[in-house]
């Protein structure tokens, strides 16, 4: 799948037609859904797949000698092997399914953090979603480790002196994001890798803004650990995978107890199962890894590089409409960056201005985003944050903007 070409040029219109919400109307206005970073919309393959499942196969996996046991087995496995080829990784032993990214986070941070010793160090980034710092600092506390944090400049841009100071023989893990999805700068986590390597540190890398954007290949990035969420690209919620090099997960203990983790268990001693199942304890969320398949397979499908093109466009378009408004702040202005725009209009609520927005039929975040010390560098307290998906146009643009513009004046 990796090595294929995808069957068709890029035509948003086209793609448009597989997202029934996108159809939808909200307030009697046509939805124009900019809040990609906080969910993606659901393309028909991925519904009418959840809807087979359920109506037709369901069945619990890996223990049955039944037929749609063994039918629900394989194409749960087969998920896994789609997302193996999709991100380039080596086994599909290498795929755990999740719940999400926080789960894929909490499962490193409780299992690789179980293996380091006092006084050594995590080194994450000032632009971190809360999800890849909480465990950070609850792992820190509990094992009497230090977090370090490499800042960023104004533009949301990270210092890379700066982190390569904060990077020590002391450094066991890196915890970055690839896209923050407050500013949609883009990290050179492949560059990063090498640094945190050549001290003998291993990388995290959060791709829950990344994998829907952008190419991933996992040998290529050289990271140790990717994590994502099955509901930011174009999945179901509730459903994520953590990707570990081999041999790293296999040192790494068990996180969670319980059925299918194991090999065999006595009162006495439990053995554990091998890879991937020795991290997947318990039933899974089998509709869920199945329809991620689903939806990895349709992305799949589709040019990613036309798609990368396509969304920068929309965001560098956005971002250049927006500064010409008096009084606008635009959040997060590095100079790699995609598929978000953030902004803060100086003496308005970033709230009034989503209300007014929503009211208009258009869906955005405003608020923190979950990276409430990036709102304390800034010195403000949210921003509105307009998201982009290949899904989205520039006609959408147009009427976001002239909404803007109507909002601000209301609220002036
Ligand atoms: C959304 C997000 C997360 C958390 O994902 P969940 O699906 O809520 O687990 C973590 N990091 C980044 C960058 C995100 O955008």
């Amino acid at each position: 799948m990796m090595n294929s070409e995808p069957t068709k040029p890029f035509s948003v219109r086209e793609i448009r037609e597989q997202f029934p919400a996108l159809k939808r109307l909200v307030y009697n206005k046509n939805l124009i859904y900019f809040d990609n970073g906080a969910t993606s919309q659901k393309p028909q393959v991925v519904l009418d797949a959840i809807n087979k499942y359920y109506s037709k196969d369901n069945a619990n996996i890996h223990r049955g000698v039944h037929y749609m046991s063994q039918k629900a087995t394989t194409e749960f496995e087969e998920a896994r092997k789609i997302i193996q080829h999709y991100i380039n990784a080596r086994k599909s032993e290498e795929i755990i399914f999740t719940k999400g990214t926080t789960d894929g986070i909490n499962l490193v941070a409780n299992s690789f953090g179980s293996l380091l010793k006092a006084g050594d160090e995590i080194l994450i980034t000032a632009m971190e979603h809360h999800s890849n710092i909480v465990p950070w600092q609850m792992l820190c506390e509990r094992k009497n480790l230090i977090l370090k944090v490499a800042p960023i400049n104004k533009k949301g841009e990270l210092i890379i002196e700066d982190f390569d100071k904060l990077l020590s023989k002391n450094t066991k893990l890196v915890a970055v994001t690839h896209i923050s999805n407050t500013l949609g700068t883009i990290n050179p986590v492949k560059e990063l890798a090498e640094k945190a390597h050549a001290v003998g540190a291993k990388i995290l890398v959060d791709g829950a803004q990344s994998i829907q954007h952008k190419k991933i290949d996992v040998r290529d990035l050289n990271c140790d650990f990717f994590v994502f969420s099955g509901h930011k690209v174009f999945g179901p919620t509730g459903i994520g995978v953590l990707y570990g090099k081999e041999d790293l997960l296999d040192r790494m203990p068990p996180y969670q107890g319980g059925g299918d983790m194991i090999e065999r268990v006595t009162f006495e001693r439990t053995t554990y199962n091998e890879l991937p199942f020795k991290f997947e304890a318990g039933t899974p969320h089998i509709a869920g890894g199945i329809c991620l398949g689903e939806a990895v397979k349709f992305l799949s499908s589709l040019d990613i590089n036309a798609i990368e093109k396509h969304e920068k466009e929309l965001a560098d378009y956005a971002q250049d409409m927006l500064d010409t408004f008096e009084g606008m702040r635009i959040i997060g202005e590095a100079k790699n960056k995609t598929s978000v725009v953030s902004f803060f209009v100086d003496g308005i609520h970033p709230f009034d201005i989503g209300t007014l927005l929503d009211k208009q039929g258009i869906a955005v975040r405003t608020g923190h985003h979950c990276t409430q010390p990036l709102m304390d560098f800034y010195k403000i307290p949210g921003t509105v944050r307009a998201s982009f998906a290949f899904y989205n146009t520039r006609e959408e643009i147009d009427k976001f903007i002239a909404a803007v513009d109507k909002s601000i004046t209301l609220l002036k």
